[in-house]
């Protein structure tokens, strides 16, 4: 998956985002260059942004996805097994934590790689 690598202009100290497709710094040098040629937004100066200088950050898409499963995963499953929740022993606990737990599995699951993304490309 590609993601968003941000710099800083060397002018006007406005951020430069650029898309890569690259998992990691050694990789992007590999594609790219040691330098990648970007134009501020902000000042519309052309800079020669070095690669070690990009830093990846959380994905606000990947922390909106997980929102939205959580959001509506755990009423879809409340709805689906409304009816084991009310039966007595086993199923009823089975169903509880189903609710509970899948939604905040996949929620954590989306962030946590997340992290390890931005944390390998970060660190290499
Ligand atoms: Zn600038």
């Amino acid at each position: 998956m590609g993601m968003k690598i941000y710099t800083k202009c060397p002018y006007c100290k406005a951020e430069i985002s650029f898309w890569s497709w690259s998992k990691d710094k050694v990789e992007l040098k590999m594609t790219q260059s040691d330098k990648i040629v970007l134009t501020c937004k902000k000042c519309h100066k052309i800079n020669n942004c070095i690669v070690d200088d990009f830093r990846a950050k959380e994905s606000k898409i990947a922390i909106l996805v997980g929102v939205i499963v959580f959001a509506i995963g755990t009423p879809v499953l409340l709805v689906t097994l409304w009816d084991y929740i009310w039966l007595t022993g086993y199923y009823r606990v089975l169903a509880l934590l189903t609710i509970i737990l899948i939604p905040s599995t996949i929620y954590g699951i989306i962030n946590k790689n997340d992290q390890r993304r931005v944390k390998l490309f970060n660190q290499s």
